[in-house]
């Protein structure tokens, strides 16, 4: 039975939830450790027996890692974007990689629309001013309400079309832009979204949002020539992936007041580079890649990964 035991260890390498973990040790050797990520050798060592390998965003899937995991049967991710798991890779081993596909739509669309009301007002900064006195009511009382604006979505999968409905719950009007999705599909009216081309999109939208996978096609798709064709007070939101837009160019729009403010989660290095072009910028807010990461979508993810990595463990 040795052979048998040891087919069943899971390795989770980055942060999984309490309940989960908890789940599939009622069944499974499990070996939990959320810092394992930061030490790559100890993690190839521990892969040597394992079957399966449960991530988040930071570990770094490559043939390198696989030929450390010669058993190894399933990825599970934590999240949605596959761009650290070389699945190319992947499937030429056979290993079957499985994303938590929806299970943080809900806090990325509300992200959106909350950072899109925050920058079209423009009047949440003055904490500091009024707690000692200061009044600066003329000059954040020129700001935007959110009904009747523009939502532009580049990129209507499962994200993109829940973003499209809170927007839309919100006032807002909702155009996309998808190359995977024809003018024809029943989908867009399903949604009340207009289907553009990208250039339409980008001229007509009042706030920008990318829901798109980082892929050849998406890598520095917002560039100094895509921000021209915007409107010169239009948002950007990019809770995508960082390669999707170009930061330097962002910061150098914000700063000539060619485009109106925008609310970035990802980046090209994470964590940001010190002396980002970024820093200091007008109207701009910066988070974490914690987009997708809440309370609930944190239980949700990690429930949904345990039970599909026990199912595909299971014996057939
Ligand atoms: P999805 O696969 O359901 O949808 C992606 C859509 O992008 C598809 O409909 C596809 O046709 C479209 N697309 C592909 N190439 C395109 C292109 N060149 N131009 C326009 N559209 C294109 O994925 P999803 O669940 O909606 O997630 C979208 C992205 O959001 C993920 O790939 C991930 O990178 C990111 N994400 C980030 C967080 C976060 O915390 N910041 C959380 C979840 C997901």
């Amino acid at each position: 039975m040795a052979g048998v035991s040891a087919c069943m260890r899971i390795i989770v390498s980055e942060f999984m939830d309490d309940a989960a973990v908890h789940s599939l040790a009622a069944s499974f050797d499990i070996v939990y450790e959320p810092t394992l990520v930061d030490r790559r050798d100890e993690l190839k060592a521990k892969l040597a027996d394992a079957c399966a390998l449960i991530v988040r965003n930071r570990t770094q899937v490559d043939a390198d890692l696989l030929a450390a995991a010669p058993r190894l049967k399933v990825i599970g991710r934590l999240g949605v974007g596959l761009d650290n798991i070389d699945t190319v890779a992947c499937a030429a081993r056979g290993v079957e990689v499985i994303p938590a596909t929806g299970a943080n739509a809900q806090a990325v669309a509300e992200y959106v629309i909350a950072t899109a009301m925050m920058l079209l007002r423009a009047a949440y900064q003055s904490t500091a001013a009024v707690a000692t006195g200061a009044w600066p009511r003329g000059a954040l009382g020129n700001g935007r309400e959110i009904a009747g604006t523009m939502l532009g979505l580049i990129g209507f999968g499962g994200i993109g079309r829940l973003t499209a409905k809170l927007g839309r719950a919100v006032g807002m009007r909702c155009v996309g832009y998808d190359p995977q999705l024809p003018a024809e599909s029943p989908m867009w009216g399903a949604h009340h979204t207009r289907p553009r081309t990208l250039e339409e999109l980008l001229a007509e939208a009042d706030v920008v949002s990318l829901h798109v996978p980082l892929t050849e096609s998406t890598r520095n798709l917002i560039n100094a020539a895509s921000l021209g064709r915007m409107k010169s007070d239009a948002i950007l939101i990019n809770t995508a992936r960082g390669g999707v837009v170009n930061e330097a160019c962002v910061a150098e729009a914000l700063r000539a007041g060619r485009l109106g403010g925008a609310a970035l989660d990802v980046f090209e290095r994470e964590p940001l580079a010190a002396g980002s072009p970024l820093t200091g910028c007008p109207n701009l807010i910066l988070t974490p890649h914690i987009a997708g990461v809440t309370r609930e979508s944190n239980v949700r993810v990690s429930t949904l990964i345990a039970g599909k990595v026990a199912a595909a463990l299971a014996p057939r």
